[in-house]
């Protein structure tokens, strides 16, 4: 006992001392929770966090001196950091250049968008502690919701927490067992886990396949109402979805056309206005969701924007929006000063798309193969898991903070080190980050 006690002293414990839940259902989860940690660290596929002690940008500090950026704790210490996390903690004190945030405009940092968040914030308090309907609607949120109505042209948008809870809550509250709805099988897992909530018949279309989704479409016609539901930009390929294939199999077959517009709103099409905007289908598309966490400032939040009806059906019947708080002033702040940047000039996203260039052409003359076509999202496919994994590490020792992914994220054999390019790099940043993936190319075998 004089152990544990000397234990808990050492380690500032006492009131403040997390207290263990006694009895044998509590001892029995906790075996059970422990040993299904250990299968996903066996597996290979545990998930770390690094810790940023600095702002959203294009260059961080982690947190610690960098212990908290390569050290997992274990029964509350810190594993020994590897030779490659020790180099890592040389370069953080330089900092280190980030490709890994989907801060595609860099507005996470930009002033004009910290001091709206600041207004908001002093103006209309910190929280609403209410849900929309009860007590916790102000007039920046409808503000924000005509605004993102005119961003993308449709007659009305909703709020939520997350885009995660927009498409939580879109499809049980449209969709009935009378309907049907036929979604791409690599949409992301919020539209997988909406899709699940609602009573409707389900189809699942090969990715981007129109001859797939040409034959669910047929199959379906016996449903009162059908939706194709894709992603508009998918994040792990950054490939496009072929809008207008969908919109015509849409239109020949009479269904619905939803997007999630994340990975593409602000910055994809000629007014950075999205998927439908670049490929000329705004008036074909129904429905979009679309996320505030992303290009639109990186605080948080999510909306649903379509016809007036729908989203007046949302508010009554879409349980994310109906039983959680409103979003809170400072991030709405934020998402709304970003959209008037956006509004004013496209000048941020041509930027972007200038470095997307940049790097994707000189990456494929040094040899790599970068999946994808002019999204900022450029995967470098490599194949082998490990190979993207040892590679991804050797980067970050040489001060690039890019991620490998592998299966189960990816198909096997389809590893790679996803790169994410921000307005905010600068050329140089970009060509830095090219010239160490020439040099750790060639040091594991990835290049000639
Ligand atoms: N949809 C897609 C395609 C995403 O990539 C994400 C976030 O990663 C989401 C939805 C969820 O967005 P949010 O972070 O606003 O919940």
């Amino acid at each position: 006992m004089w152990r544990v006690a000397a234990v808990r002293a050492l380690r500032g414990g006492g009131a403040g001392a997390p207290r263990a839940a006694s009895g044998a259902a509590a001892a029995q989860l906790r075996r059970r929770l422990e040993s299904e940690l250990e299968d996903i660290r066996g597996a290979g596929t545990w998930k770390s966090e690094r810790v940023i002690a600095s702002r959203q940008g294009p260059h961080l500090q982690l947190a610690g001196g960098g212990a908290g950026a390569c050290g997992e704790r274990r029964g509350g210490r810190l594993s020994v950091p590897s030779p490659g996390a020790m180099s890592l903690l040389l370069s953080v004190s330089a900092g280190i250049i980030n490709f890994c945030a989907n801060n595609y405009l860099g507005l996470s940092s930009h002033p004009e968008v910290i001091r709206a968040a600041v207004e908001a914030l002093e103006k209309f308090g910190a929280g609403l502690s209410s849900v929309r309907f009860i007590c916790g609607t102000q007039s920046i949120h409808k503000d924000l919701e005509d605004k993102i109505a005119r961003f993308h042209q449709r007659e009305d948008a909703i709020l939520y927490a997350s885009c995660f809870d927009a498409n939580a809550g879109i499809f049980e509250a449209l969709l009935t067992p009378e309907d049907a709805v036929l979604s791409d099988e690599l949409n992301h897992a919020s539209i997988i886990d909406g899709i699940r909530l609602c009573k409707a018949n389900k189809y699942r279309y090969k990715h981007m396949d129109m001859q797939d989704l040409e034959a669910k479409l047929k199959e379906a016609q016996k449903h009162r109402l059908r939706l194709v539901a894709t992603d508009g930009a998918f994040s792990m390929d950054g490939d496009i979805a072929p809008l207008r294939e969908i919109c015509q199999l849409a239109q020949k077959y009479d269904a619905l056309v939803f997007i999630d517009e994340c990975h593409a709103t602000g910055f994809l099409g000629p007014n950075g206005r999205g998927t439908d905007e670049l490929l000329g289908v705004m008036d074909k598309v129904t429905i979009i969701n679309s996320t505030l966490g992303k290009a639109l400032g990186g605080a948080a939040g999510g909306y649903t924007t379509g016809p007036k009806p729908l989203i007046d059906l949302l508010r009554q019947r879409s349980r994310p929006y109906l039983f959680s708080n409103s979003l809170p002033p400072a991030v709405v702040g934020c998402a709304s000063k970003a959209l008037d940047l956006l509004m004013e000039s496209n000048a941020i996203a041509q930027s972007m798309a200038a470095k997307t260039q940049r790097f994707r052409s000189k990456m494929t003359a040094a040899g790599f193969t970068i999946s994808g076509k002019d999204h900022p999202i450029c995967p470098v496919m490599l194949g082998d898991a490990r190979l993207a994994s040892v590679m991804a590490e050797d980067m970050l020792n040489r001060g690039i903070y890019v991620i490998g992914f592998s299966y189960p994220v990816v198909p096997k054999g389809k590893a790679r080190i996803r790169v994410q390019i921000s307005a905010v790099h600068s050329d140089e940043d970009i060509d830095r980050c090219v010239e160490a993936f020439t040099e750790v190319g060639r040091k594991h075998g990835a290049l000639p």
